[in-house]
């Protein structure tokens, strides 16, 4: 049973590898390759084979080598968790096509690009996709960047829930709120020092204002592992959509 998670070098698709260690896990990563193989060692400490791929999800040809190895590695694909993900926090005016570009062809199309090249082996173990969404995707915080791009994960979540569960392939996303990594620290630092105002408002209702990445790594366990829940977008938010 392979498993390929996207972004797994650190933050949420490092505990996310982790938490699927039965399996056998795909370590993809963009640049630093210590820390991919840090990743791997934890899953084999948790008793899992890992392998790690350098493969950037804005690149097809990429994507493609990196179902390519996991299948060739572990003849199967059983699930793809699409978790890379980049946030470029700035006002409108100030948002450069460069930067809206990078968001985009990282959250959303590189998500497009790694199910795609996975679609034909997931059908055949009767496998799963998820995504890994942003309470932004929904509430619109952090940027319209990145808000967007997490919208769009919505749309191709219940698309390809539509397109692929016909043939057993199960889709669903998970939506979390702010998570302790450093993702999160730089999209709040970010946004404090630039006074913008688009998290005015929003809060998680609980003590705590942010959880672990294990905790968003538990949901996609439990979306892979359950057979019926199909084209869900799983608040793991806090409460901050109330
Ligand atoms: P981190 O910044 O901690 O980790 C991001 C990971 O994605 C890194 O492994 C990074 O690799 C990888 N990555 C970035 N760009 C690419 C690329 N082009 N190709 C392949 N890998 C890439 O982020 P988080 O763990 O916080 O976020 C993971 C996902 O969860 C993202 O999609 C994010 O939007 C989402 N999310 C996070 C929340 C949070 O509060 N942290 C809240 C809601 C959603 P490298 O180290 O090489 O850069």
């Amino acid at each position: 049973m392979a498993v390929v998670v996207t972004g797994a070098s650190r933050g949420i698709g490092r505990a996310t590898a982790v938490e699927l260690a039965e399996r056998d896990v795909v370590v993809d990563y963009r640049s630093d390759e210590g820390a991919a193989a840090e990743t791997a060692r934890r899953v084999r400490d948790a008793g899992g084979e890992a392998v790690t791929v350098r493969a950037d999800v804005r690149e097809s040809a990429a994507a493609d080598r990196l179902i390519e190895t996991a299948v060739d590695e572990f003849g199967s694909l059983d699930a793809v968790v699409n978790n890379a993900g980049i946030a470029r926090p700035n006002r409108l005016e100030e948002t450069t096509d460069e930067a809206w570009e990078s968001v985009i062809d990282t959250n959303l199309s590189g998500a497009f690009r790694v199910t795609r090249a996975a679609a034909p082996h997931l059908r055949e173990s009767g496998g799963d996709v998820v995504f890994l969404s942003s309470v932004g995707g929904t509430l619109g915080t952090v940027d319209a960047g990145y808000a967007a791009s997490k919208a769009g994960l919505h749309g191709l979540t219940r698309a390809l829930a539509r397109e692929l569960g016909p043939d057993g392939v199960q889709v669903n996303a998970v939506a979390p709120g702010p998570v302790e990594t450093d993702l999160n620290e730089v999209i709040l630092d970010h946004l404090e020092s630039i006074e913008f105002r688009g998290h005015e408002n929003v809060d998680t209702h609980l003590p705590e204002y942010a959880c672990d990445p294990a905790t968003v790594a538990d949901s996609v366990r439990y979306l892979i592992e359950n057979d019926h829940v199909h084209g869900e977008i799983l608040d793991v938010d806090g409460g901050m959509r109330l």
